[in-house]
């Protein structure tokens, strides 16, 4: 099975480099195209919907230091540029989804932190990813930090 499109979910930590160096030699062996997503999530759904207060701007310092994360982040990779790094806003799953449709992506890579214990009922951001996913998914462990 040989990739054509890999999309590269991104939360913008320190962690997430061994997610990008994997995907980065997975689609170098396959001659594959990347991309990188990282979503905002509002922070009206952090609240759990209703907020009795006007967070628009809030929202636009939110989205403009996500933008500069972004950007210093993708400097490190050569294989990244503007067009193919993505910001969504609104539910990761949703936005991945919806960006690895759009752009035919064949492969989303995204990093797992193999929870237990009660981190498991909160649930996990591959683990969500898996479900209605239009293409394959590639889960990179991630070591728990020393
Ligand atoms: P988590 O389950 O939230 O610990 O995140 C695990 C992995 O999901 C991260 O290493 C990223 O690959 C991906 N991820 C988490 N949050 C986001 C986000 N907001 N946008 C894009 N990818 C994300």
């Amino acid at each position: 099975m040989v990739y054509q499109h890999v999309l590269i979910a991104v939360d913008l930590s320190e962690e997430c480099h061994p997610v990008l160096q994997r995907a980065i030699e997975l689609a170098s062996r396959d001659g594959a195209r990347v991309s990188l997503i990282h979503v905002i999530e509002p922070m009206a759904m952090a609240f759990g919907g209703d907020v009795p207060m006007d967070l628009s701007i809030l929202q636009q310092q939110q989205q403009q230091q996500a933008q500069q994360r972004l950007d210093n982040f993708a400097r490190q990779y050569p294989q990244l540029t503007p067009d193919n790094c993505h910001l969504g806003f609104g539910q990761p799953r949703q936005e991945i989804h919806q960006l690895a449709s759009e752009q035919q992506c064949d492969l989303i890579v995204v990093g797992s932190h193999g929870r237990h214990g009660l981190a498991l009922l909160l649930g996990s951001t591959a683990n969500d990813l898996l479900h209605g996913a239009p293409c394959d998914v590639l889960a990179v462990r991630l070591k728990k930090p020393a």
